[in-house]
C-alpha cells in the first residue's frame, strides 16, 4: 500500500532496528521508545488492522505471535511473562493503520523492590501500559 510506514519498513525501503524476521513477519525496535526496549511486530503484507488479519485466517496472525515470543525469548522476559497487545482501533490507540503487536515485559524491575512497580491492572489496554514506566520488548 503507498504510503503506508509499516509497508516501507516491511520491504526495507525505511531502515528499522529489526530484531527478528520470519517469511511473513518483520519485529523491529520502535523508532521511539517508551522504555529502554520496545519492538512491534507487523506482517509484511498489509492489513490495517486486527479485524483484517483474523479474516485472512491463513496462519499469518499465528506467525505475528509465535515472532514476538522469539522476541521476547531473545529479549530475556519469555520465563518471567510479558504481554502483546494489538491497539486497534482509534480509541484504543492504533498510531499506524497496518496492524501491529507491540512486546512488552515488566522485568526491568526484576532485582528491584516491589515498591518501586507503578501500577498497572493486569487487564490495562495498551494506553496506560505505554504511559508506564514499564519495560517493553
Ligand atoms: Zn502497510
Amino acid at each position: 500500500m503507498p504510503d503506508c510506514l509499516f509497508c516501507s519498513i516491511a520491504s526495507g525501503e525505511i531502515p528499522a532496528k529489526t530484531v527478528r524476521e520470519s517469511p511473513r513477519a518483520v519485529a523491529f525496535r520502535d523508532i521511539n521508545p517508551q522504555a529502554p526496549t520496545h519492538v512491534l511486530v507487523i506482517p509484511r503484507e498489509h492489513y490495517p488492522d486486527l479485524a483484517a488479519i483474523a479474516a485472512a485466517g491463513d496462519g499469518v496472525l499465528e506467525e505475528l505471535a509465535t515472532l514476538a515470543h522469539q522476541v521476547a525469548v531473545d529479549e530475556g522476559v519469555a520465563d518471567g511473562g510479558y504481554r502483546v497487545v494489538f491497539n486497534t482501533g482509534p480509541d484504543a490507540g492504533q498510531t499506524v493503520h497496518h496492524v501491529y503487536a507491540t512486546c512488552s515485559a515488566a522485568a526491568a524491575w526484576s532485582g528491584r523492590p516491589d515498591e518501586d512497580r507503578p501500577s498497572v491492572p493486569a487487564d490495562t489496554m495498551g494506553g496506560a501500559w505505554q504511559n508506564s514506566a514499564s519495560r517493553r520488548c
